[in-house]
């Protein structure tokens, strides 16, 4: 179709191809795409039924669950983790505040989402992250094995070095890996004579740890994980739970008006400036008691 004579979501779904909230998001296709809204997402959550949506992303101040920032996105994740960098950035533009810490649920938790809260911004991290390398079924998980940032290599439980490469490359360069994620070894020789290769690695001939590009932010987001602080910032992660919860039931959002981003967008502002006024209602300070005379 022309493009100038679609209507107004499809024009709006156009616009934005390139932007990390909606187009540009991920490269996979989608399954299914709505004719009358393209740029809303096909999905189901928790195993209901699946429908065309936007996904609702809050910045809220946890002292007095005031929204600060607001941003409609695809429902993906690689979207909502955009949108949360988004929102981060607007509101240091717009009021010059930005967050000493940051809670967030785990689809926050990405390696890549932690660099550049901790590198960049320089903000703590309490987000759950997705640890495949913690194991259940009695042998040494990664975190029983020690980084050594100093000498780049890991110490396992035994005192036995693991190893990216042995060998002593003439140039230094033929080491680095040729994707972010890095492999650490012990030798063969080494895991044979180990007297807990049966709790470390039964069915493989040595161990090897996986290091992410930015294992390092994932090391500071799991250091932040233990400090006594974080449960108290997971329990004001429920604060925004429970506007969506508000958001869905009270006001009856579950259902749009409006098609396309900008409307999305929209919606999503005048519901939380609503939200917002009846918090700022309830904060504001009672100057003097009313009395109403019969
Ligand atoms: S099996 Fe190898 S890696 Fe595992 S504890 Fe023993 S020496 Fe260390």
């Amino acid at each position: 179709i022309d493009p100038d004579d679609a209507p107004r979501a499809v024009r709006e779904y156009l616009d934005v191809l390139d932007d990390k909230a909606f187009g540009a998001s991920t490269p996979v296709k989608p399954k299914f795409t709505s004719h009358s809204d393209p740029a809303s997402q096909w999905t189901a959550a928790r195993k209901g039924p699946a429908i065309f949506a936007y996904s609702n992303n809050y910045l809220i101040d946890t002292d007095h669950s005031v929204i600060v920032d607001v941003e409609a996105t695809r429902s993906i994740r690689q979207a909502e983790v955009g949108a949360a960098q988004t929102m981060i950035d607007r509101t240091e533009e717009c009021f010059s505040i930005k967050p000493d810490w940051l809670v967030a649920d785990t689809a926050y938790g990405s390696a890549e989402n932690l660099a550049w809260l901790t590198k960049k911004r320089g903000i703590i991290p309490f987000i759950p992250l997705v640890d495949k390398g913690e194991r259940t079924d009695g042998t040494f998980s990664r975190s029983d094995f020690e980084w050594d940032a100093d000498n780049n290599r890991y110490t396992c439980p035994e005192g036995q070095h693991l190893l990216q490469s042995r060998r002593n490359y003439s140039d230094p360069r033929r080491k680095e890996p040729k994707t972010g994620r890095r492999r650490y070894r012990a030798t063969k020789a080494i895991c044979d004579a180990c007297p807990s290769k049966p709790k470390c690695c039964p069915n493989t001939n040595t161990r090897f740890i996986g290091r992410e590009a930015h294992e390092d932010a994932r090391d500071f987001a799991r250091l932040a994980a233990k400090s006594p602080f974080n449960t108290k910032a997971q329990a004001k992660r429920k604060k925004v739970e429970m506007l969506f919860a508000h958001l869905k039931r009270i006001l009856g959002l579950g259902r749009l008006r409006l098609r396309g981003p900008c409307g999305v967008q929209d919606e999503f502002t005048l519901a939380a400036i609503a939200q917002n006024l009846r918090k700022l209602a309830k904060l504001r300070p009672k100057t003097h008691e009313t009395r109403i005379a019969i």
